[in-house]
């Protein structure tokens, strides 16, 4: 299956063209079941293959035990910065919370809805270009610590997260399965599906089985992370076709191999921040080299012209999806997993004979 354009969105983003075309086959027809994927009941057996072997693969590629339990829930990120604050944070209680985006503040806000909370460094005041500053003192009452692992909006990310006193739960929504990462720091991992792990709407949530025990308010069962893990992710209709995608992602990842996706990633930004670090034209929103995201590239042209100008350019050349995103203008070129190292350098090439005839 041949893809028409290069598809450097944020999210939804480009999936691999293997993955599409068995998503399309499997839209025609389910393995031998007579109908489609679209149509498969949510509590038939062939989906529940579907949900155990997911979870077995993102158990294997987390190298995480059955201390863990892994979940597919409806609603995206945002529909996570609502629920983890609801099953972990009561009126009286505080959640830290790491400033250090866009969607890390908005699930900061969602947070405040339901307790208090502490901010544990922010570097809001410069627009989000660097990554806050790692707390020194972390309070031992914090029912939790959230953070945000790569910043989509602004292309900062962590290269490392210290250890931590408090249960530590983190937003992977655009960087999880891009580089080898020891994921059994955590507490809780939440992914919206639409960057590494398939299409909007789904969400991963890996959770540590102590802290379902930690869960004291009187929740409904959609929004309880319990009772989900009790019914196996298939409490009302499923989103089947959206996780069977993700199945399809988890398999490419393995059979791919995080080692090589990681070689990869960073081949793919040393490539573009190469790129961009030469031009006279166009310079990079994160200075900081070792704050900058493997994922998400963000870089502003020396003026307004010049960046529509490039944009038309690269639409004339089948070449989609880089601008930034509403609040901060400029480019951002996501170069998920899927991204292959061959679009990168014809972006590249773009760039340079851009700024010849300029
Ligand atoms: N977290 C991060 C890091 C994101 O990039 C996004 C969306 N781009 C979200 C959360 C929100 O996800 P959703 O739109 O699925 O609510």
């Amino acid at each position: 299956m041949n893809q028409e354009k290069i598809n450097f969105n944020a999210g939804p983003a480009a999936l691999p063209a293997t993955v599409l075309q068995q998503a399309a086959n499997a839209v025609l027809k389910y393995k031998n079941t007579g109908i489609s994927i679209l149509e498969l009941p949510h509590r038939g057996p062939e989906f529940l293959e579907i949900i155990e072997e997911s979870k077995a693969l993102v158990k294997e590629l987390c190298e995480i035990g059955d201390d863990y339990d892994v979940l597919w829930l409806q609603g995206g990120g945002r529909m996570q910065f609502s629920m983890i604050p609801m099953n972990f944070l009561s009126t009286g209680d505080t959640a830290g919370y790491i400033d250090s985006g866009h969607w890390a503040a908005e699930a900061m806000e969602y947070g405040a809805y339901y307790g208090q909370i502490q901010v544990m460094g922010s570097s809001r005041a410069t627009h989000y270009n660097h990554l806050p500053e790692w707390p020194s003192d972390i309070p031992n009452h914090l029912k939790y610590l959230h953070i945000t692992t790569n910043n989509t909006i602004y292309g900062t990310q962590y290269s490392d997260i210290p250890k931590v006193n408090v249960p530590l739960i983190a937003d992977m929504s655009s960087d999880i399965f891009s580089r080898k990462w020891d994921y059994n720091r955590y507490d809780l991992i939440y992914a919206a599906a639409q960057k590494n792990l398939g299409t909007p709407g789904v969400a991963l949530v890996i959770v540590k089985k102590d802290m379902l025990s930690r869960i004291s308010n009187h929740l409904p069962p959609m929004l309880n992370y319990k009772a989900q893990v009790h019914e196996n992710s298939i409490l009302n209709t499923a989103n089947v076709s959206g996780v069977y995608i993700s199945l399809l992602m988890l398999r490419w990842i393995k059979e791919k191999g995080i080692a090589n996706i990681e070689a990869d990633n960073n081949n793919k930004a040393e490539i573009l921040y190469k790129a961009i670090d030469e031009s006279k034209l166009f310079t990079g929103y994160v200075q900081n080299p070792a704050h900058r995201s493997k994922m998400n590239i963000c870089f502003t042209a020396k003026d307004k012209e010049t960046e529509l100008a490039f944009l038309e350019l690269c639409a004339e050349n089948n070449i989609i999806g880089l601008q930034g995103h509403r609040s901060t203008g400029g480019f951002r070129v996501s170069i998920y997993n899927s991204i292959e190292v061959a679009s990168v350098r014809t972006l590249v090439e773009l760039m340079k004979k851009f700024e010849t005839n300029s």
